[in-house]
């Protein structure tokens, strides 16, 4: 049992939550940010609490990144491991927060003081590499940088206080107090350009729900997610329901390296997409709704917790929405807590509940039985601030931008080896050379298109176009210049999704380790021919097998560096001619016998420790 006062703290938390087990993520939010861990003891309470089993509770605090059983430091800085950090200097970056801490990566202060973690991604690849410093963001660090930040914490400073130069536009709004940039590169005239306030609900009042969903038909809205799913025809579906309860949620959950545009629309344009909702709400006859908002930008929340209010008092949530009789709406926003998983829709939803991040089967999909087995639509931010905007400008404004089958503007976060990394507002249908000239990226020899679930291109390739018809995107373009490695690239995409795969199927689980395993051979000049096969039957099993998304993409960094970058992999390849193995090593294959056996070649080993 939890002492007394971790007791009293614990029940006080869950009240404060009406005792409710769905929301289960933000009780064990504030359990851990309050004890800094959440042990045996206090799931035990929890479990008292809530009315649910220890296990139950334990499942959940062992599925998200942003729990810990283990007492965590009072300062936990979580330095973000992704790709573009590292080629950023991110090595030397943790070595110096290593040595001025005391502590290895994964490890915390005798004095309980600092945890020092890695995590996969927190959406500032445009400022790499950036940290997290409890919820407060560290960008553009270098070594001199970092050892100052650190020698002002151990001085005794805030985490808070850290942020001497706060970043433009709202990011300077004392709510949000950054230093993170916008860096908004080219403004678009659907999204980025100055958007007129309530335009789109005002009209979205006059109209009927059918004829909401009919203009977003017309206008070819699709999902901003990458997928593309028609929005018009998701909510046509939800509202055709019997059900008494239907549910409109955002997914501000974007977690895939690469992508940061979203940050950029939550602080810019939160607005824009509460009034999105609140225009689907109308459509589809939803009175809840939730934002479930990546645990990375919770530096965001208490904004856009003030957004919300200010909306609620300008009678733009709540009961009889505009002065329309009956038009009830109510928001609330879900953390999430560090679970890339969650980005996935019926996950995400799963989250909503209090549950471990996993993705539902299905059918029934969301649309037809999702958050609290009710009809559930879930669009992501982009997509909303599309609505409001399609509702103000019309359909027909909409559809003339873009190509035949992606209307309107598409933005593009774009970071790695460029000049002027950042959010892109784009017509869809540019190409990937129009766009390198952009962003200033001449010697751009690889380009990752929708992050590592999408697909890694050639020169050769830069004149296909960014759309639903030639390569979709959920917005996150990587360049890689010529100097890159490309198979260190698709290590690293490997290790981002044996990291975040949810472990409940196995294709996902284990097929895309030993895809690494073998990309890890080809790197160390042992592979055959035959390897590339097995990498191609295996990532295609994966890709049919798997339940969800993350499995049915996750083998796409292995297949599309196979396909466009061949001369790498065979450079590689040993050719065997007389018939013998050429990866064979008699010391490998005789390394488990040896260990079994306790005995070491004199010639060639060092003795066991235990011997
Ligand atoms: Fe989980 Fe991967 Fe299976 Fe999806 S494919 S359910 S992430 S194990």
């Amino acid at each position: 049992m939890a002492n007394t006062t971790q007791a009293a703290i614990i029940n006080e938390i869950c009240a404060t939550y009406g005792n409710d087990e769905r929301r289960m993520i933000d009780i064990l939010h504030a359990v851990q940010g309050r004890l800094r861990g959440i042990d045996s003891a206090a799931m035990h309470t929890i479990a008292e609490a809530l009315s649910c089993t220890r296990v139950q509770v334990e499942g959940v605090v062992t599925f998200y990144a942003f729990f810990s059983r283990e007492r965590k430091g009072d300062i936990t800085i979580r330095l973000c491991d992704d790709i573009i950090d590292r080629h950023a200097g991110l090595a030397d970056v943790i070595e110096v927060f290593q040595q001025e801490l005391g502590i290895a990566v994964g490890e915390t202060s005798a004095d309980g003081r600092f945890s020092l973690d890695v995590t996969t991604c927190i959406g500032m690849c445009d400022q790499a590499p950036a940290a997290m410093v409890n919820e407060v963001i560290l960008t553009s660090l270098t070594p001199d940088r970092a050892r100052q930040f650190i020698r002002q914490i151990q001085a005794g400073d805030t985490p808070k206080s850290l942020v001497h130069d706060l970043g433009d536009g709202q990011n300077a709004h004392p709510l949000i107090h950054a230093m993170v940039n916008n860096h908004i590169r080219e403004a678009g005239e659907v999204l980025l350009t100055d958007v007129p306030a309530e335009q789109g609900l005002t009209q979205a009042l006059t109209l009927n729900p059918a004829d909401i969903i009919d203009a977003i038909n017309t206008a070819g809205l699709r999902g901003r997610g990458g997928a593309g799913f028609p929005t018009g025809r998701k909510w046509g579906i939800a509202a055709a329901t019997t059900a008494a309860q239907r549910y409109i949620i955002c997914n501000a959950d974007e977690g895939e390296p690469g992508t940061f545009k979203d940050r950029v629309l939550l602080t810019e344009r939160p607005h824009l997409l509460v009034e999105g909702m609140t225009i689907a709400a109308r459509a589809i006859g939803s009175e809840h709704g939730i934002i479930y908002l990546r645990g990375e930008y919770a530096y965001l929340l208490p904004y856009l917790e003030a957004v919300l209010q200010e909306r609620r008092k300008k009678n733009l949530l709540g009961n009889d929405i505009g002065e329309v009789k009956g038009f009830n709406f109510e928001l609330r926003i879900q953390l999430g807590a560090g679970a890339y998983i969650c980005g996935e829709e019926s996950a995400l939803i799963s989250s909503c509940e209090g549950l471990r991040g996993e993705p539902k089967t299905r059918p029934p999909y969301p649309v037809e039985a999702g958050y609290l087995g009710c009809p559930t639509a879930v669009n992501n931010v982009e997509t909303y601030c599309c609505v409001a905007r399609i509702l103000d400008r019309g359909a027909e404004w909409f559809k003339a931008i873009g190509t035949q089958e992606s209307s309107g503007t598409k933005l593009l976060s774009v970071c790695g080896d460029c000049e002027a990394p950042g959010v892109y507002e784009l017509p869809y249908g540019i190409t990937v050379a129009e766009l390198l000239v952009k962003v200033g990226a001449q010697d751009a020899a690889a380009v990752q298109i929708g992050g590592p679930s999408g697909e890694l291109i050639a020169s050769d390739s830069f004149n296909r176009r960014i759309c639903f018809e030639d390569l979709p995107t959920g917005g996150a373009i990587i360049v890689f210049a010529s100097h890159r490695n490309i198979l260190d690239i698709v290590a690293y995409f490997l290790d981002f999704f044996v990291e975040e795969s949810c472990g409940y199927c196995t294709p996902c689980r284990v097929g895309n380790v030993f895809l690494k395993e073998r990309i890890d051979k080809i790197r160390r000049g042992l592979a055959e021919p035959e390897d590339l096969d097995y990498l191609r039957e295996l990532g295609n099993t994966i890709i049919k097998t798997s339940r969800c998304g993350l499995g049915q993409t996750s083998p796409n960094p292995v297949l599309s560096s196979m396909k466009h970058f061949p001369l790498v992999y065979a450079a590689l390849l040993k050719t065997c001619t007389d018939g013998m193995q050429a990866s064979f090593n008699i010391q490998d294959a005789l390394e488990e016998s040896r260990r079994l056996a306790k005995r070491r070649s004199t010639i060639y080993d060092e003795p066991y420790k235990d011997q």
